[in-house]
C-alpha cells in the first residue's frame, strides 16, 4: 500500500470534512501518498484525481460540508461505469480507497474491494441509520441543530398556546427523531420502528392540556409520515389549534459538533490503519466505545437497531 484516495459519496454530513483531514494527514504521516478525489464516484469516472498536501485540509476541522464535493452517480451502478471508475484508479496507481459516506455508498465500494482495489468505508450520514456501528458522523450535529430549532419553537409554542408539529430527517430511522424529542422534551414522538394509534396519541395531548399544559411540541420522523399529513390526520381527531415547522436541510448543514470532529478523526485514522494492514471491504464503526472494523457486508445487509429505551424513556418524562 503506497498510495490511497479518499472520496465522499451520497447525502453530506457534518463530520466528513474532519474525517477526509484525519485521512489525509494520517496517510501521509504514515508515509502513504494520498490523494482525494471529487465529486463522490462520479469524479473517480471522470478522473477528478488529486494528490493531497497538508494544507488542503488545513482549515477544514470546523466546516460542514464536504471540500471534496458529493454526488449521487447512477453511472457508477453500471458495469461501464465501473469499469470507467476501475481504469482511473489503475492510471493514478491507486493501491487502496477510503469512502466516506452511507450504506449505499459502502455498496458502490464493495464492487472495487471485488476487482482488487480494498476499499475501507468511514460512516458518514446524520441519520445513524447504518447498520454495525452505534454512531455516524453527522449525528450530534444534526442533533443539536433539531435541538435548538425545538427549543426555539418552544418559546412560540407557549407564548400562542399551541401545538406545533416539527418534522425531523432520519430516513427510515428514528434516531434524530427520539434523540431530538428527548433532549427537546417533546410530548410526542412518531418513529417508524413504533406504530402508536391516532387514539393513543390524542389521549396523551389530551391529558396534558386537561392538567393545564399550556402546548405541546410533536416530532414526526420524516419515515413515518410528512408534518402535514399528520397535522391533517390530527384535524380528524381534535379541534387543537396546530402548526408545522418542517426543519428540512438545515439538518444538514453547520460546523461539526465538537463530538463529531473528534468521531471524525478517530474514524479517518483508524480507516488508513486498515487498509495498511492491507483489509479492504470493511467499514469503521463504534461499538461499545470502542473504534472498531467490521465486515462491509453487515453495514448494507444487516439491520440498523434504534436503542428503544430512549423512546419509552421520553414518554414517561413527558406524562
Ligand atoms: P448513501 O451513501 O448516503 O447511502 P446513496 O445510496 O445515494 O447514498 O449511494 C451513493 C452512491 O453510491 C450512488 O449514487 C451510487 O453511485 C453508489 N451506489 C449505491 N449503491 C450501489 C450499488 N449497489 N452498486 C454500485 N454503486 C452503488
Amino acid at each position: 500500500m503506497k498510495r490511497i484516495a479518499v472520496l465522499t459519496s451520497g447525502g453530506d454530513a457534518p463530520g466528513m470534512n474532519p474525517a477526509i483531514r484525519a485521512v489525509v494527514r494520517k496517510g501521509i504521516y504514515e508515509g502513504l501518498e494520498v490523494y482525494g478525489v471529487y465529486n463522490g464516484y462520479q469524479g473517480l469516472i471522470e478522473g477528478k484525481i488529486e494528490p493531497m498536501t497538508l494544507g488542503f485540509v488545513g482549515d477544514i476541522i470546523q466546516r460542514g460540508g464536504t471540500k471534496l464535493y458529493s454526488a449521487r452517480c447512477p453511472e457508477f451502478r453500471t458495469e461501464e461505469g465501473q469499469k470507467r471508475a476501475l481504469e482511473q484508479i489503475k492510471k493514478h496507481q491507486i493501491d487502496g480507497l477510503v469512502i466516506i459516506g452511507g450504506d449505499g455508498s459502502y455498496q458502490g465500494s464493495m464492487v472495487l474491494t471485488n476487482h482488487g482495489i480494498p476499499c475501507v468505508g468511514v460512516p458518514g450520514t446524520i441519520d445513524n441509520d447504518i447498520p454495525g456501528t452505534d454512531y455516524t458522523l453527522g449525528f450530534d450535529t444534526a442533533l443539536n441543530t433539531v435541538v435548538e430549532a425545538i427549543d426555539k419553537i418552544r418559546d412560540t409554542a407557549t407564548s400562542h398556546e399551541r401545538t406545533f408539529i416539527i418534522e425531523v430527517m432520519g430516513r427510515d430511522a428514528g434516531d434524530i427523531a427520539v434523540w431530538a424529542g428527548l433532549a427537546g422534551g417533546a410530548e410526542t414522538i412518531l418513529i417508524p420502528e413504533v406504530n402508536e394509534s391516532m387514539e393513543s396519541i390524542v389521549q396523551r395531548l389530551e391529558s396534558g392540556s386537561s392538567r393545564g399544559k399550556k402546548h405541546s411540541i410533536i416530532i414526526v420522523a420524516e419515515g413515518v409520515m410528512s408534518g402535514n399529513e399528520f397535522a391533517d390526520k390530527l384535524k380528524e381527531h381534535t379541534a387543537m389549534d396546530t402548526r408545522v415547522s418542517v426543519l428540512g436541510h438545515i439538518q444538514r448543514g453547520g460546523t461539526p459538533s465538537a463530538r463529531d470532529r473528534v468521531m471524525a478523526s478517530q474514524f479517518g485514522a483508524k480507516a488508513v490503519e486498515v487498509l495498511l494492514q492491507g483489509k479492504g471491504g470493511r467499514a469503521i464503526g463504534l461499538r461499545h466505545n470502542q473504534i472498531v472494523d467490521y465486515d462491509m457486508k453487515e453495514a448494507f445487509e444487516g439491520k440498523h437497531e434504534l436503542d428503544l429505551s430512549m423512546y419509552h424513556l421520553s414518554k414517561e418524562l413527558s406524562i
